[in-house]
């Protein structure tokens, strides 16, 4: 691989801390993640657009957490989309889905740069390993942008002063040509003027699309933001991935019920959706006579 592409080229998460301490940020490359997300939902173009939003912010903020920690970002408002969720685990794994607003001609709207959702709530839930609860957060969406709602539920719920870019850029068919976000976060040893410099810095950036067609590499696009020395301290691949399979549903389907199942069984109605990825399961005869047999020697 081609060192200088490598931002652009591969999906990947990295995290870095100052060596003075005063700042974290993280940023990410999720281009292939939303492409996979929008053919497996089969999404156009309007709806791939917020989607691909979703999917990098959230991988970005996953890499704060640890292993198998996970975050997820439940957007539902009144404007382009009625609901969004997004997840994604400090490994790497994200996942996500969309309900567009049911508009009866998308491409009279157009997407507007600063594209939002509208009024309404973001619900933000962590998985944390010491925590026995998700750890939730809910706060009302700016309806400019994703990007203003992430950092507006970071100052303000989590006190931590973030800038947060996503850029999400489209080709001439449509098609999203790159999806990323940095995340950049004042420790609290930074003062004011640091916070301020570096809020300077990234409103005065290239746009992340641009930086990384230019063969930027992400070192040298957080080098850009926090305009001092870093380290390191994460670098995951990001995928779009899901932990859904037949037995995973088969073990939910239990709580249905041995008459539901039957029923099921007999209407032919044998197919089920992964919400998130939308990948589709078939319940064969052989299924059916299981979780049947199982209920039953659960009855008795
Ligand atoms: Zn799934």
């Amino acid at each position: 691989m081609n060192n200088a592409s490598a931002f652009i080229r591969r999906d990947r998460v990295t995290r870095v801390l100052t060596e003075d301490g005063n700042f974290r940020a993280a940023i990410v490359n999720a281009t292939a993640t939303a492409l996979t997300g929008q053919k497996n939902h089969k999404l156009d173009v309007y709806s791939g657009y917020f989607l691909a939003q979703g999917l990098a912010v959230v991988a970005a903020l996953a890499s704060f957490l640890k292993g198998e920690e996970r975050i997820s970002l439940q957007f539902d408002g009144n404007g382009a989309i009625r609901s969004m969720f997004v997840e994604s685990l400090q490994v790497g794994e994200t996942r996500g889905y969309i309900r567009p607003a049911d508009y009866a001609d998308k491409r009279a709207i157009g997407i507007p740069a600063s594209a939002g959702l509208g009024t309404g709530t973001l619900k933000v839930s962590k998985i944390l390993y010491n925590r026995y609860e998700p750890v939730t957060g809910i706060v009302p969406m700016y309806p400019e942008s994703i990007a203003q709602t992430m950092a507006g539920y970071l100052a303000n719920s989590e006190q931590i002063p973030s800038a947060v870019s996503i850029d999400v850029a489209l080709g001439d068919d449509g098609s999203t040509v790159f999806a990323g976000a940095m995340i950049t976060q004042a420790m609290p040893g930074a003062n004011a003027d640091d916070i301020h410099t570096v809020e300077e810095a990234i409103a005065t950036m290239p746009r992340l699309s641009e930086l990384a067609r230019s063969g930027t590499q992400a070192d040298e696009i957080l080098r850009l933001a926090l305009g001092r020395n870093f380290k390191t301290v994460g670098s995951s691949p990001v995928d779009f991935f899901c932990r859904c399979s037949v037995e995973r549903f088969k073990t939910m389907l239990m709580a249905a019920g041995y008459d539901e199942i039957q029923s099921m069984r007999k209407q032919k109605q044998n197919e089920l959706v992964c919400q998130y990825c939308n990948k589709h399961y078939y319940l064969s005869e052989r299924d059916f006579a299981e979780l049947l047999t199982l209920l039953k020697a659960q009855e008795n």
